[in-house]
């Protein structure tokens, strides 16, 4: 189906808003207003947005950001959620997208995941014929990144 992807990030942040300043973080987007259309599953990319904002809040302390930002290349769409938050260790990086990996739980704020959530990402964005990546430094910040290619309407 056919995503406007504007409208649809500008709803899934809002949807957030609410839990981000219960939890005192400043969540922002800095999203472009003349982005094509992605042809994607809907559902699915607002799964794959939701848990990484999700994660994000939850490994913010109290006075941080959260913030998503798009890119939008020639081939599709980057989006990346930026946090101010705990940050991955080197050690865990390489790890975080397997399925039930968690990092040092001790320091997640919140109920205790299950550890699935970013492995459900990363299937969902390679179903789409995308990538995910992840940048990290300990105690300073995490972002997240994904590339979904703007895909190609079935004529079916
Ligand atoms: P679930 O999403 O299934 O409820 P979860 O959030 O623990 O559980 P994932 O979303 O797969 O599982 O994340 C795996 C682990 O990666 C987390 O437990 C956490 O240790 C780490 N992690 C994920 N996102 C962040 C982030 N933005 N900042 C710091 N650590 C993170
Ligand atoms: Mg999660």
């Amino acid at each position: 189906e056919t995503i406007s992807f504007t409208d649809f990030t500008k709803r899934v942040l809002r949807k957030f808003q609410g839990i981000a300043k219960e939890h005192g973080i400043k969540l922002s987007g800095d999203i472009e207003e003349n982005i094509q259309y992605v042809y994607a599953d809907e559902d699915r990319i607002e799964q794959v947005l939701t848990n990484l904002i999700d994660n994000a809040i939850r490994h913010t302390p109290e006075g941080g950001e959260v913030t998503l930002q798009m890119e939008v290349l020639d081939q599709g769409v980057k989006v990346n959620i930026q946090d101010t938050g705990i940050g991955i260790s080197e050690e865990d990086l390489p790890f975080v997208f397997e399925r039930f990996y968690k990092a040092d739980k001790a320091r997640t704020r919140g109920r205790a995941g299950t550890g699935l959530g970013l492995a459900i990402v990363k299937n969902i964005v390679e179903a789409h014929h995308g990538k995910v990546s992840v940048h990290s430094k300990l105690n300073e910040g995490t972002t997240f990144s994904f590339f979904l290619p703007y895909g190609v309407e079935k004529s079916d």
